[in-house]
């Protein structure tokens, strides 16, 4: 059955890098067949600009119907003056919550031709290959009451809070091990639970799960102790598994470790399956418009949309090798590149890509 895929370029190089990404799933339409519709909308500053709504009603409406949603990145410097309700980055929060996307996992694979770009040494990197859970729906970033309040002697307070139900920590944690029974068999659950007690709760909801899934390892860490043996020693992590503002940050160090966050796709999960595939970084307002952002992220992304959203795993893993052979030749967008390598553009970097398919 033919599966629709809506396509989000969004603002800044994501215009460029959803570019590389449809060319790609046009290739895999004429030469591998692929059973897929596409369609396009705005989000972001984009669709803040033609319609006064950073998430159109349009643009969430044909994300309901569509199997997939392939999205480029939101925000830009003209935007970061709106008011809070209208800035780009609640178009994407929005399109989360309003398609019940709880859980976005994000891999964060060294590929071993891309050791010296890491800022870690190459033995502590090498071979990395961590999966960050990461709940995406709760949490601090959605909890009432929130705001700016002005106190009895006229200074200003702000407050936001940090909520969750058992049941939201049960079915993260439940993707947590299901990812992990695929992999190493082990899951640290990362929390704070000394000092807050929602992350108390979620401690004690994880090992109460546990006992269910006594085939998997598992560990926790308080978030600080995490971060730090992130950079210490990430090898010793197989999947990660924590709430939203901790998730966020965890899993930029962990990109990090990778050499660049051009390199890295997520993927975002509802409950029926129904996923949003994105690159991990943001809009990069600082080199938009150049051709020279690393596409491959949204590449990797679409990989990932056709393995867990399109049941075409075989095709996931000829774009996954593509990639691979691509590095192998030496090409490197100016964010990975080290003497010796082939500096090529976005739009090279796209091509050689297909070519290798
Ligand atoms: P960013 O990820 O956009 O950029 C951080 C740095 O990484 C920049 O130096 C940028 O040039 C570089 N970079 C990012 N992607 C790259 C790529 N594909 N190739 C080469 N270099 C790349 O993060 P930021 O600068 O903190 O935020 C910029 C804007 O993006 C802000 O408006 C922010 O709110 C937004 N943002 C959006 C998302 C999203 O859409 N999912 C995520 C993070 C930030």
């Amino acid at each position: 059955m033919t599966k629709k895929i809506l396509i989000l370029p969004g603002d800044g190089i994501g215009q460029e890098i959803i570019g590389e990404a449809v060319k790609l799933i046009k290739h895999l339409q004429t030469h591998y067949d692929l059973q897929v519709e596409t369609e396009e909308a705005l989000i972001g500053g984009t669709a803040y600009d033609a319609t006064g709504k950073p998430l159109p009603k349009e643009t969430l409406e044909l994300a309901k119907q569509a199997d997939a949603v392939l999205l480029g990145a939101v925000g830009g410097y003209q935007w970061e003056e709106l008011d809070i309700a209208v800035r780009p980055e609640k178009g994407l929060l929005g399109l989360r919550a309003g398609l019940g996307l709880f859980a976005n996992l994000r891999p964060a694979i060294l590929y071993p031709q891309l050791a010296d770009a890491s800022t870690l040494k190459p033995e502590v990197v090498a071979g990395l290959d961590i999966m960050i859970v990461r709940e995406l729906t709760g949490g601090i970033y959605f909890g009432q009451p929130r705001g700016i309040r002005e106190l009895e002697n006229g200074e200003q307070e702000g407050f936001n809070t940090l909520v969750y139900k058992e049941s939201e920590i049960q079915r993260i944690a439940n993707v947590a091990f299901d990812i992990a029974r695929k992999r190493d068999s082990r899951v640290c659950s990362v929390d704070k639970a000394n000092v807050l007690e929602c992350t108390e709760l979620w401690r004690n909801t994880v090992m109460g799960l546990h006992e269910r899934n006594q085939d998997i390892e598992l560990s926790h860490m308080y978030v600080d102790n995490a971060a730090m043996q992130l950079v210490r020693d990430p090898k010793q992590f197989d999947v990660m598994v924590t709430t939203n503002m901790f998730g966020d940050i965890l899993s930029d160090a962990a990109a990090m470790l990778t050499g660049s966050i051009g390199m890295l796709p997520s993927a975002s999960l509802n409950e029926s399956g129904q996923g949003m595939y994105e690159p991990i970084h943001g809009s990069a307002p600082d080199i938009a418009g150049q051709n020279i952002a690393n596409p491959l992220a949204t590449l990797l992304s679409v990989a990932m949309m056709l393995r867990y959203s399109l049941d075409e795993s075989e095709l996931a893993d000829k774009i996954e090798q593509a990639v691979s052979d691509v590095l192998d030749d030496g090409l490197r967008t100016a964010d990975i590149y080290s003497d010796g390598m082939q500096k090529v553009s976005t739009t090279e970097m796209g091509a050689a890509v297909i070519d290798k398919l």
